[in-house]
């Protein structure tokens, strides 16, 4: 038996019934739903205003009933109806982000996975700790704008979607830098960048074997990012900024990678040890989580980020991926999460996948 991440209190809803699998009307919902829906899931999408449009256009991705709230915040008043729905809350980037991580955490209703990895994920300091004590390797921190010997990156905290971030080719250019809140200084580390979608299943017991669990590969992603791209981003600064462009990372879009098949063990190394670190930390991060890293020309890969939970650019494999269909044909994260809750609650074990 894995570790439990919800006391039975927490979990009553859910006692004797069918659940409801709820999110956020944004993000990765169609495909939340989409997942949901092929298990025979009922969905609830969380619509901050009235429903988008754009639901009615995809049938099968369409939530089965919409919860319909004024403004984010508001949510937090919603809870009993949440829970009188059976609701699990599946956690995606712009959900956390836009509730913000404490007011998440707080929720009195069931959420897929274990909201204890909110804490370490949202706080830059933190999340350090946790992946270098795990011997990930990452970027350069300074600590102080003296130190810096190279490029640099410079990074708020929290997922903004890289909003407001800051380059700098070497220490000189950091003087045109205005803070506007918490930041970090890191090395800006030239190579490829990988988005790699990981599931981590305390339930399953074959495959690749980590803790009590297994570590699932489910697809990769690039990020397309405005207005900078690839190998131009620091040699083109100074052009744009000329132009009076300021270069951003902001995400417009995701383009499918796979990996050289040679660098598969480098990555599920990196996998492996931040779940085996997690689960020391804070009792272990379960479903779905996002490496970010790049690969450079010696091929290493440097972890500059992780996403606790779905990402964005899982969207792209709603019908499964190159990874992803070699565990089962047409998988998506989105089904996977759906799959999870299924077989825990058939074998009982919901407070392992729950919290
Ligand atoms: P999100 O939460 O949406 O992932 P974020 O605001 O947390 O975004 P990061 O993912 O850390 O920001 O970084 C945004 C982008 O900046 C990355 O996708 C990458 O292109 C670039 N980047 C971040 N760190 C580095 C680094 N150390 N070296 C080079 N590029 C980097």
């Amino acid at each position: 038996m894995g570790i439990a991440l919800s006391d039975k209190a927490r979990l009553r809803s859910l006692e004797g019934r069918t659940p409801t699998v709820a999110t956020l009307c944004s993000h990765s919902s169609l495909q939340i739903f989409h997942g949901a829906r092929a298990e025979g899931l009922p969905t609830m999408g969380i619509s901050v205003g009235p429903p988008a449009r754009f639901y009615e256009a995809f049938p099968l991705a369409r939530p089965d009933q919409f919860l319909t709230v004024e403004k984010v915040s508001a949510l937090p008043h919603e809870q009993a109806r949440l829970r009188d729905a059976g609701a699990i809350l599946i956690p995606h980037g712009s959900f956390v982000e836009y509730l913000g991580p404490k007011a998440f955490q707080e929720l009195d209703v069931p959420v897929f996975g274990n909201r204890a990895v909110i804490g370490w994920e949202s706080d830059r300091e933190k999340e350090r700790v946790w992946l270098e004590s795990a011997g990930v390797p990452m970027p350069k921190r300074y600590v102080d704008a003296s130190e810096v010997d190279g490029p640099v990156i410079l990074k708020y905290y929290g997922a903004k979607g890289g909003k407001g971030f800051f380059l700098a080719k070497n220490r000189e250019a950091l003087a045109d830098f205005t803070p506007t809140g918490p930041y970090v200084i890191q090395e800006y580390v030239l190579g490829t960048r990988y988005y790699i979608h990981f599931f981590y299943s305390p339930l399953s017991d074959r495959g690749y074997r980590v803790g009590h669990g297994s570590l699932e590969l489910l697809g990769m992603d690039r990020r397309d990012e405005a207005n900078i791209d690839e190998l131009y981003k620091l040699g083109a600064q100074e052009e744009l900024l000329k132009a009076g462009i300021r270069p951003t990372f902001v995400v417009t879009g995701n383009v499918p990678v796979v990996l050289r098949e040679s660098l598969l063990p480098k990555v599920f190394d990196v996998g492996a040890r931040i779940v085996e670190r997690s689960i020391e930390l804070f009792g272990g991060m379960v479903g779905p989580f996002c490496v970010e890293g790049i690969m450079t020309e010696n091929l290493d890969f440097k972890v500059f980020e992780i996403s606790t939970r779905i990402v964005a650019g899982t969207n792209l494999f709603i019908n499964g991926s190159p990874y992803s269909d070699l565990l089962q044909p047409g998988l998506s994260t989105g089904r996977r999460i759906a799959m999870e809750i299924k077989r825990a609650q058939a074998e009982g074990r919901l407070s392992e996948v729950l919290s």
